[in-house]
């Protein structure tokens, strides 16, 4: 699925938060946005989401306005930096939750949601834990469940708010590959926020640089690394966390 973004402003009262921004995303691509706090990142997600409207321009889906189009039936996943999972559920029934609360219609046979479980349990190697609690469990490997969670409903889009945010510096650089393996397998369009320029860089086809609502640069992690379009981009990336 790719996401077109046409001259998306937001503002909050004199705020303007998103400053007419223009984005191409192709179908399949894992994108980083990349900036300082507040530079405006999770409110363009959110946009992106659906879960906050635009003050002006629009958000295509696949050439679609998607500004028309209900959250659920944008068929997006998100995983947040603080894990959203069901405390007093399994490992195996937060998997399953986005299936199972489907209309009955589209809802698949429950042999059917446990084979997807345990395909998706398998991929982030979480096989033996699937009667488990979250709080038995390590942060690292609830935002593996938080991820398999996300693509149990087999999303059109990922979208991911500082996934990694909340955990220790080994444990990011870990899931860091992890969330690149899975990219290579499932090939979702991915959109992925981060303050962190190395995340970045190590996880994302391409990287969209943002300072104070507006994008200073976009390109591979090469050329943004190589060839810092701005004074504000070439600071920020020397800039170490
Ligand atoms: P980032 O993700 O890059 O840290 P955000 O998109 O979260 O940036 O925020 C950008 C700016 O918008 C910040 O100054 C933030 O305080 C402000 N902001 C975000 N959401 C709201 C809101 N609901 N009401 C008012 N201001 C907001």
């Amino acid at each position: 699925m790719s996401i077109e973004v046409r001259h998306l402003v937001k503002r909050f009262g004199p705020l303007t938060v998103c400053d007419h921004l223009n984005l191409d995303i192709p179908s399949g691509e894992l994108v980083a946005l990349l900036g300082p706090s507040g530079s405006g990142k999770t409110t363009l997600l959110r946009m992106i989401a659906g879960l906050e409207q635009p003050d002006e321009g629009s958000v295509l889906f696949h050439g679609e306005d998607a500004t028309e189009v209900s959250v659920r039936e944008r068929n997006v996943g998100f995983v947040f930096q603080h894990y959203a999972l069901f405390g007093h559920m399994t490992v195996a029934d937060n998997i399953a939750f986005g299936l199972r609360v489907r209309p009955r219609a589209s809802r698949p046979s429950e042999a059917a949601i446990r084979e997807k479980v345990k395909e998706l349990l398998h991929l982030v190697q979480l096989d033996t834990l699937a009667g488990r609690f979250p709080h038995q469990l390590s942060g690292g490997q609830r935002q593996r469940v938080a991820l398999a969670r996300a693509l149990a409903v087999e999303p059109k889009v990922l979208l991911l708010d500082e996934p990694f945010g909340a955990l220790d510096a080994k444990v990011r650089k870990e899931l860091r590959r992890w969330l690149r393996r899975l990219h290579d397998e499932m090939h979702v369009t991915s959109v992925f926020v981060t303050h962190d320029q190395e995340e970045a860089m190590e996880v994302a086809d391409r990287i969209v640089v943002m300072n104070q609502g507006r994008i200073e640069q976009e390109g591979s992690p090469d050329e943004v690394y190589d060839q810092p379009a701005t004074p504000f981009v070439l600071k920020f990336l020397g800039d170490v966390n």
